[in-house]
């Protein structure tokens, strides 16, 4: 059983980028929450700006994982826990350089072909209407 990390309580699975939005299964694009934190009017299904916190937040620990400019399709099998097969499946259409690909590229596609900023926390109303 997974416990809600806002308040212990039994919890589902949420896709912090949501599959819809292109977001993947690997451990670190989950969030643990349960049905009110969830899809209550305080989780991030109802709650945009909670939302955009949680994928800020994803963005933020991919840069901190990812030190480096390149990386090879086993490094980040090992560093993201992510399915080799699907993971070569995304990074299909971007450039391989002699490195690998880029940290840039890989986290653009696992954040669902999306730059986050906090500007967007501040302008939250522009970016909704963007969104
Ligand atoms: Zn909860
Ligand atoms: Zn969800």
């Amino acid at each position: 059983m997974f416990k809600c990390e806002v308040c212990g309580k039994e919890a589902d699975k949420h896709h912090i980028v949501y599959r819809s939005q292109g977001g993947v299964d690997f451990p670190i694009n989950f969030k643990y929450l349960c049905p009110e934190h969830h899809r209550g009017k305080n989780g991030p299904h109802k709650n945009r700006q909670l939302d955009l916190k949680y994928k800020l937040e994803l963005q933020e620990k991919l840069e901190k994982i990812l030190v480096k400019e390149f990386y090879t399709i086993d490094e980040l099998v090992t560093l993201l826990k992510i399915n080799k097969g699907m993971l070569k499946r995304l990074l299909r259409e971007y450039k391989l350089y002699k490195e690998g690909y880029k940290k840039a590229d890989i986290i653009y596609r696992l954040m669902g072909k999306k730059v986050y900023t906090k500007d967007m926390l501040e302008n939250y109303c522009d970016f909704i209407a963007n969104f």
